[in-house]
């Protein structure tokens, strides 16, 4: 067995994302602009060429495998690189399989994502509101994910809402929100929206809504309990004590938790980014190409790890952006 990965900083990297495409049946307004240049299909990875990669880092420690994109569940094929991610659940080595997705092909797939062995998915939806749906998402239709979602109930995976808090949006639907999650039984996550490619500083700013002020108007509703409860992840959780359910708070801006992150993401070109928030990335699509025995690659991704940043340096305080990244979150998958 290799080593574990551990970067500078003493961190383990046990968590992998991958995001498997770029392209999307939504255009949120928050991530992407409505005429978004893709990749050029010949630039990425192949399915088994990111069986490889993804096949390296479980070897190298990684534990838990989260697929992104853009949307995951638009890439041809993707449920054969589900089965084949499938074999490291059964050998252990591998302890979750998951995916978070915008839930438009939920119907089509939950299923089969169950038999391979995912357990759980995290759908996002910011909005239960149909006409406002359709304005964030721009191209997606509330009927369709909520059909997901329920499909995906009945195939037996947990779901786990995630909205991003957006002013002007979903400002007016915490409790909505709330008590929606809480009775089919979801966990709910917010999401403080990041400057994650540019849609201009005026719109990113206006749509910024602080989840310091969104848990100030939960709890003038719910009683919340702070629970310890962690996942390596930048979530920390709370307990709505008179619907029981929990509640998680992603909060880059107003709450930096990067001194815990345990993961690093690789897009679908086979760039590695140790940091969300930081340009530098590894390419490990040369190394991987340049030999079929995987010692190159291996070598790469320890580069690569020794290099993971502290954390990233988004700040919105002064009322302008810092931290900005060029890159879009479909890039990397969030
Ligand atoms: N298409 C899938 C989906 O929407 O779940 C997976 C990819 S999407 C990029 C992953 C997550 O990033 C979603 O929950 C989305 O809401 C979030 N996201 C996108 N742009 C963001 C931004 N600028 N700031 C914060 N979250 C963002
Ligand atoms: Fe697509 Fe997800 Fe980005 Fe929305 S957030 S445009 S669903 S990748």
């Amino acid at each position: 067995m290799p080593p574990p990965l551990v970067d500078p900083f003493a961190r383990a990297i046990s968590y992998l994302r991958v995001s498997v495409t770029d392209r999307c049946d939504f255009r949120c307004t928050y991530c992407m602009t409505e005429h978004m240049t893709f990749l050029p299909k010949a630039e990425l990875l192949s399915l088994e060429e990111l069986d490889r990669l993804c096949s390296a880092f479980v070897r190298m420690g990684v534990q838990k495998l989260r697929i992104t994109g853009g949307e995951p569940l638009v890439r041809k094929g993707i449920l054969t690189f589900f089965e084949a991610m499938g074999r490291h659940l059964q050998s252990g080595a591998l302890k979750e399989l998951t995916l978070t997705t915008n839930g438009s092909q939920l119907r089509r797939y939950a299923a089969d994502l169950a038999a391979v062995g995912v357990r759980r998915v995290n759908v996002s939806l910011d909005t239960l509101d149909a006409a406002k749906f359709a304005e964030v998402t721009r191209w997606g239709r509330l009927g369709q994910v909520l059909d997901g979602i329920a499909a995906a109930k009945e195939a037996g995976l947990a779901v786990k809402i995630n909205a991003v808090a957006l002013k002007g949006v979903n400002d007016d639907e915490l409790f909505t929100l709330a008590e929606w999650c809480a009775r089919d039984g979801h966990d709910l996550t917010f999401i403080e929206v990041m400057p994650m490619g540019d849609m201009g500083e005026v719109q990113r700013l206006d749509q910024y809504w602080s989840l310091k002020d969104l848990r100030t108007r939960l709890e003038s509703r719910y009683t919340l309990r702070d629970l310890a409860d962690r996942t390596g992840g930048p979530a920390r959780y709370v307990r709505l004590l008179e619907t029981g359910q929990r509640i998680g708070f992603i909060t880059p801006l107003t709450h930096n938790f990067c001194e815990s992150c345990n993961r690093v993401r690789l897009t679908c070109t086979g760039e590695l980014y140790m940091c969300l928030g930081q340009e530098d990335m590894a390419d490990l699509r040369a190394p991987l190409r340049a030999s079929p025995e995987d010692v190159l690659v291996e070598q790469a991704i320890r580069n690569a790890i020794a290099r993971k940043p502290k954390g990233h340096d988004f700040d919105y305080s002064r009322q302008k952006i810092a931290g900005q990244m060029t890159r879009h979150m479909s890039h990397t998958g969030g």
